[in-house]
């Protein structure tokens, strides 16, 4: 059935009972937000609702900063989900939340197109920035396979931001034949999505942005002067711009108010230093919101979002479709999905689904979008079969390589089978 994840939230919220409810959301959703038993200090579920607290020595006090009834677990968790983090905040600190009116969604702006996907809005996030080699050193996204003639190694440059973006243009193209509307974070190589280069940026607006972090009190005196005067380019790049990158990113997801984002990365071997020499390691996997360490739960911020992916549908939809997109990597790609043993920052930093090759991650993009969202990281581009067919350098201009095809091809198939009849 084609349907929307408005019309699903919406379902829920006026359908069906508060106990299916918390089996079928809060119960799975709660095992893959806890990254450890230390953020089980922040909250507790009962029959009466959600309480969430500042610590351990409020819970044991039963003194909470935040309580959600039972009955209205799910108009909090879509209230949430359809609001600007702005005003969530705003009312989390005054101890509740305003249930009506519940904010609408935009009407699609532009006509409708007839196709499988006809309704149905879909956010691409074309991971990383960088489209040639001395943007990709400073991002630090980059494979400089050595060649080494004894070994039949050859000389490569494997820029993850030119296959995110050549992924997310071709995916475009695709989805939008079928009738989806499309969004893209950044369409335009270099270029950060506020519509800027780091070389205009760091003319225009470094000075004005450092200038707010320290009036808002997000960076000390110390840390404002290291910026101005001491800090290597690529300090500012990733410390400043890339941060500012992702939160904008971010906000225009969210304004969207898709059906689902895909954001679109490739891996490479976390265990191969600086990327030189190819590896043999190869895995496709994907991400998911969760995965909250008590010590991160220290913060505000942080319990407001625990509290929102709590109540949302939206967690267990992006499990969902993100097991449907991993299982089209494995069969498209003939590439295996990874396990909790192939990585340490799976193991240590990250929650299996129980959804093969999906896995409960605390990163930027998962965290701050409210929307179901698939999180996806196809190959390693180090991989020895791999780089040679991911450099860009080896192909025409404007060519796309046969393997990155591939890909979009995986989240196509993908996409058509969660959303198409
Ligand atoms: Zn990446």
């Amino acid at each position: 059935m084609k349907t929307t994840f408005l019309l699903i939230v919406g379902f829920l919220w006026s359908g069906s009972g508060i106990k299916l409810q918390e089996k079928s959301i809060i119960k799975p959703a709660e095992n893959i937000l806890c990254l450890n038993t230390d953020t089980r200090n922040y909250y507790r579920i009962n029959d009466n609702g959600i309480y969430i607290y500042s610590g351990s020595e409020n819970k044991k006090a039963g003194k909470h900063e935040f309580f959600v009834a039972q009955e209205k677990i799910t108009p909090t968790g879509l209230w949430m989900t359809l609001s600007p983090m702005d005003s969530v905040r705003k009312y989390y600190k005054q101890g509740k939340f305003p249930l009506s009116p519940v904010p609408k969604n935009n009407p699609t702006q532009k006509p409708v197109k007839k196709g499988k996907l006809s309704g149905i809005r879909i956010a691409l996030d074309p991971g990383h920035i960088a489209g040639d080699r001395a943007t990709a050193d400073l991002e630090r996204k980059i494979v400089p396979i050595e060649e080494n003639k004894e070994k039949g190694i050859l000389n490569a440059t494997v820029i993850e931001g030119v296959l995110t973006l050549a992924t997310a243009n071709h995916l475009k193209e695709l989805l939008e034949k079928e009738g989806a509307e499309v969004l893209m974070t950044r369409d335009k190589p270099n270029v950060a999505s506020f519509g800027m280069s780091f070389g205009d940026w760091k003319a225009k607006k470094f000075k004005s942005h450092i200038d707010s972090l320290l009036k808002r009190g997000e960076i000390s005196k110390k840390k404002y002067d290291f910026y101005r005067l001491r800090a290597r380019e690529e300090i500012i790049f990733r410390d400043l711009f890339l941060q500012e990158d992702l939160k904008e990113r971010a906000k225009l997801i969210n304004a969207f108010k898709p059906d689902i984002a895909l954001i679109i990365h490739y891996n490479a071997d976390e265990k191969n230093t600086d990327w030189i020499k190819p590896t043999k390691k190869n895995f496709c996997m994907a991400f998911v919101p969760g995965g909250f360490s008590g010590n991160l739960l220290q913060k505000q911020e942080y319990r407001i979002h625990f509290l929102r992916l709590l109540c949302s549908p939206a967690l267990s939809l992006s499990v969902k479709y993100a097991g449907i997109i991993c299982r089209e990597f494995e069969k498209t790609l003939d590439v295996p999905l990874a396990r909790s043993s192939d990585a340490e920052y799976l193991q240590e930093t990250s929650v299996f689904t129980g959804e093969p090759g999906v896995f409960a991650r605390n990163l930027a993009l998962t965290r701050l979008l409210t929307c179901p969202l698939v999180y996806g990281e196809t190959l390693y581009q180090d991989n020895e079969k791999e780089y040679l067919n991911l450099d860009h350098t080896r192909f025409g201009q404007g060519q796309t390589p046969q393997r990155v095809m591939d890909v979009v091809n995986a989240y196509y198939s993908g996409v058509l089978k969660i959303f198409s009849k």
